[in-house]
């Protein structure tokens, strides 16, 4: 049985819902913050985070927040579909660091797909994975543009 730890004020979306690290912003409400993964593993993979609830995981969130969560990150989706055209879309969330969880505020990832493109490893912060913040910015603007 997974247990779930104690939610940890610290952790690095916490810090980025305070301003305290920069993101690239896709989208924002009151209730939910979505940015481009820092280490992506494909060409606009995306973050949906939740601002107010402090869940660690699935497993962990009041269903109303969930909810207004999965809408959001539908809507996401889909002008990532519309911004990028990718052949497929991955919509991934991973619970407990034996599932492959590396930061425990809840998230979901949208990850594009391109037949004939490899992906890039999970959470892959060990050397070249970082993505170049000014890519980052202009994948965030076409997909902002498709919301
Ligand atoms: P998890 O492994 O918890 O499902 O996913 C965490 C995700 O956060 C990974 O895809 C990883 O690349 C991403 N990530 C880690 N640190 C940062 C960061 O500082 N900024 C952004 N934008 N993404 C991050």
């Amino acid at each position: 049985m997974m247990d779930i730890p104690a939610y940890e004020t610290d952790n690095i979306f916490a810090r980025i819902i305070r301003g305290e690290i920069p993101n690239t912003t896709v989208y924002e409400d009151e209730d939910v913050l979505s940015f481009m993964d820092l280490f992506p593993q494909s060409e606009g993979h995306t973050l949906v985070i939740p601002k107010k609830a402090e869940a660690v995981n699935f497993l962990d969130i009041d269903p109303n927040i969930l909810g207004v969560l999965i809408q959001r990150t539908q809507i996401i989706a889909t002008a990532i579909n519309t911004a990028l055209r990718p052949d497929g879309i991955r919509l991934i969330q991973f619970n407990g660091e034996a599932a492959g969880q590396t930061v425990f505020h809840l998230h979901f990832h949208i990850i594009p797909v391109w037949q004939n493109a490899n992906m890039k490893p999970h959470a892959d912060s060990s050397g070249n994975g970082q993505a170049d913040p000014v890519t980052l910015q202009k994948l965030a603007e076409r997909i902002k543009a498709c919301l």
